[in-house]
């Protein structure tokens, strides 16, 4: 792994974020200052510096050397700045209504400052807590038909996307990926997070050899397939929203790799939103699926028209082709990361926060048997409405064990 040259990295305080802030000059000369450490995620240290008499922010986001959460017992690159910042750089290009803007990066001190978005809610925050953010799917599909689109061969032409592909190099985040989603769920790992409730369901699925088979295929698809760059951690605690607008953040897993991966991240970590709730709202969380698919799909179609650099694009079927062909892996994705966030170590938390037992076992459990099915049978679903379909069959209790 790389580190730092011992002279040149030092992590930040709230003292020294101002002090950047000064000199970066993002603020009036004369501005009084205020910071506070806002970071709420695993890995690193967010700086929110504001000028109360103006209520202007932005953001300081720096990596450390190692694990937040952990500590230095877990070292990790911290080029992982770098990916963040260049990935925010090329989605802006792709995707500019999607993506904070980006001010200044330092690579030395794996530094990124960047747009404030206060005033907007984390996705996984806010379903939590009831919101729906009607045009979320819309602009989520549009984001990720430009950037994925946008970052293939087929716009790039093969020279200009394998140059592309080399900045984005991402080996420890990769297999973060590749352990905590692709293989622990899987099997039976010290580092799963399985509550007594659901213990029997999750011997069953560690025995499941044609699960084990179609999961293990999907871990070697995302390791060898470098379709487009993809953000690489599109769960709902990446998205930024209010009722209008929608932001995409923290893209640090950014690689070369699948498409159907971040459509399916998103996909999946809708559902679970869906599934914790009780009441008619979750209808309005299943249509996101719908509509984020829908969009995806119409826009990139667009765009394979307006401009491919393939010499076989006109061939009738080829662009059929590969929609399906991404919605397979779209569906197969979306399964895996459900099954780590039931049966792995990161949950979801509107999910755990349910408090009465057996409707929080029901929920995991009804998650746990669509996994394996999304990862199973991914093959044959043809729609964005056979998810939602496969959700409520779960969900009703109905066996989907044996497709
Ligand atoms: P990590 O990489 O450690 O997961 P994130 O990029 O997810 O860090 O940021 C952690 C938290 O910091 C977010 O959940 C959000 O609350 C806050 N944050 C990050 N970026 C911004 C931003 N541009 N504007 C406002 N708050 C932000
Ligand atoms: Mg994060």
């Amino acid at each position: 792994m790389s580190t730092p040259a011992a002279n040149t990295y030092e992590a930040l305080n709230e003292q020294t974020a101002i002090q950047l802030a000064v000199q970066l000059n993002l603020f009036p000369a004369d501005a009084q200052l205020s910071c506070r450490e806002i970071g709420d995620g695993n890995l690193n240290l967010v700086f929110h510096i504001t000028e109360p008499s103006t209520g202007r922010g932005s953001i300081i986001k720096q990596a450390l050397p190692y694990v937040r959460v952990i500590g230095e017992g877990w070292p990790l690159t911290l080029d992982r700045a770098r990916m963040e910042s260049e990935a925010l750089k090329i989605f802006a290009r792709y995707a500019p209504d999607y993506v904070p803007e980006v001010y200044y990066t330092d690579e030395q001190y794996a530094i990124t400052v960047m747009e404030d978005l206060s005033h907007l809610t984390i996705v996984r925050t806010g379903f939590a807590e009831g919101a729906v953010y009607p045009l979320l799917s819309q602009h989520i599909g549009e984001y990720l038909a430009q950037t994925l689109y946008g970052t293939s061969d087929f716009a790039l032409g093969a020279d200009a996307r394998r140059e592309l592909a080399l900045q984005f190099h991402n080996p420890e985040l990769c297999k973060i990926t590749e352990n905590f989603v692709f293989t622990y769920p899987l099997i039976d790992d010290e580092s799963n997070d399985v509550e007594p409730g659901l213990q029997q369901v999750a011997q069953q699925l560690w025995q499941d050899q044609t699960l084990l088979l179609e999961g293990a295929k999907l871990k070697r698809h995302f390791m060898t397939s470098a379709e487009a760059l993809l953000h690489g951690d599109l769960h709902t605690g990446s998205i930024f929203a209010s009722d209008e607008e929608t932001k995409v953040i923290d893209p640090e897993f950014a690689f070369y790799g699948p498409i159907g991966y971040d459509i399916g991240l998103f996909i999946s970590n809708t559902l679970l939103s869906a599934l914790a709730r009780q009441d008619n709202s979750r209808e309005l969380l299943l249509h996101h699926v719908l509509t984020v698919w829908d969009v995806f799909s119409t826009r990139y179609r667009e765009l394979w028209q307006a401009n491919n650099q393939e010499h076989f694009a006109d061939v009738p079927g080829l662009v059929d082709d590969q929609l399906q062909h991404i919605l397979e892996d779209t569906v197969g994705f979306a399964g895996s990361e459900m099954m780590r966030r039931v049966i792995g170590l990161a949950h979801a938390k509107d999910i755990e926060a349910i408090t009465d037992d057996a409707k929080r076992v029901h929920i995991k459990s009804s998650a746990a048997l669509l996994a394996r099915d999304f990862i199973v049978n991914r093959g044959q679903y043809r729609s964005a409405q056979q998810i939602v379909y496969a959700l409520q069959q779960a969900d009703q209790g109905v066996d989907i064990t044996h497709g």
